[in-house]
């Protein structure tokens, strides 16, 4: 069985259930998938049924159900997605006044390592395919049809510079089939510049967001363990690269620490660090995650100093807004804990 999400226009149109068919009968077929969000081949009303009938035999729309679904006070929605092999990845409907933006998963779990992360702590199980990053749109949109999604970030689960070629080739399929603004994609990324380098080449001019968290590599490296295959002068060098084919400003993600990477003194350095490469610095204060090394939330006054330290220096600054926290929907806190333990009972950050 093929799954048509996932494929482009161009693919749709050279399925063998199509042959003989006119032209105009493939962009029925995309328009059903991507932009009528069917749920299946059978509600494919305006094509003959005799093409219904071949199609259903050889393809499906989703490979994907969703499992379960956590909902926030503020709106926020986090789905778990039970992938055809069984694994689980999460995926978060967040809906604003002005947009509606989704957080995309790339991978089942994350080689990464970052300390901080809930993902990190199972390891990478596999790349997920570009099918699987699109359905995650299109499952959320079929469930929450009242509102349009206009922006997607890709701040899930997993590296997507780990799995690069397929989280392009899921773009393009926002971009293109469903009609997503590149500019409302922002793929964030530990750091990784043979993947920024092919972003650059892509002709799209997507946000790039670097986590940062340190502005030195020694602490920086203590943080990510991935960072000691790229030291902060090739990481960066990589994003003037990107900023120069793209002319997209960037922008630099500032997990805060409490007294690990908040001081005024790592601010006056953020900024000497950044100097020469546009892009405000979001600051993002821990979504608490149990650690071995018990990592908390700064103060709000000391927020506030590192904010001021980057702003007197010239740097802009926003704070990222915590939604969906009371269901660890917030960044970091993905983990789908129910694929382990297969609880029924209310999701929680703490090890099992
Ligand atoms: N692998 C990618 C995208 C996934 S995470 C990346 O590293 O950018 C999206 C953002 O959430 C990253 O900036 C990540 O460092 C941050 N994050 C991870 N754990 C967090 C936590 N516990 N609290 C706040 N932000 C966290």
């Amino acid at each position: 069985m093929v799954s048509l999400v996932g494929l482009t226009s161009a693919d749709i149109a050279g399925l063998p259930a199509l042959t003989g068919c006119p032209g105009y009968r493939a962009k029925q077929v995309a328009d059903w998938v991507y932009r009528r969000f069917a749920g299946s081949v059978a509600e494919m009303t305006n094509l003959p049924a005799s093409l219904v009938a071949k199609l259903a035999e050889s393809c499906t729309l989703f490979s994907s159900t969703i499992d379960h679904a956590d909902v926030a006070d503020d709106g926020t929605v986090k789905y778990l997605l039970r992938l055809a092999d069984g694994e689980k990845v999460e995926c978060v409907y967040l809906p604003y006044e002005a947009r509606v933006s989704v957080c995309l998963s790339s991978q089942v779990g994350c080689p990464a390592g970052c300390t901080f992360c809930a993902t990190a702590k199972g390891g990478l199980v596999r790349n997920m395919t570009s099918g699987e990053i699109v359905e995650q749109v299109l499952q959320i949109q079929r469930e929450q049809s009242h509102r349009r999604i206009s922006h997607a970030v890709f701040m899930g689960m997993g590296e997507p510079l780990f799995n690069v070629e397929n989280v392009v080739s899921a773009i393009r399929i926002l971009h293109a089939e469903i009609g997503l603004s590149a500019r409302h994609i922002t793929v964030s990324t530990v750091g990784v510049p043979p993947g920024i380098e092919m972003l650059a080449e892509q002709d799209l001019p997507l946000t790039l967001a670097l986590s940062l968290h340190a502005p030195d590599d020694e602490l920086r490296r203590s943080l990510i363990p991935t960072a000691r295959k790229w030291s902060l002068a090739e990481i960066l060098e990589s994003c003037r690269m990107y900023r120069a084919k793209t002319g997209r400003d960037m922008t630099f993600e500032y997990l805060l620490l409490g007294g690990v990477n908040d001081s005024e003194e790592q601010a006056a350095a953020l900024a000497v660090l950044l100097r020469g490469i546009p892009g405000n610095v979001n600051l993002i204060p821990f979504n608490y995650v149990e650690t071995p090394e018990g990592f908390r939330r700064p103060e709000r006054e000391q927020v506030a100093k590192f904010r001021q330290a980057l702003e007197v220096r010239g740097r802009r600054t926003t704070q990222r807004m915590v939604r969906g926290r009371a269901i660890s929907a917030a960044c970091g806190q993905l983990r789908s804990l129910r694929s382990r333990t297969e609880s029924p009972g209310a999701l929680s950050l703490v090890e099992v």
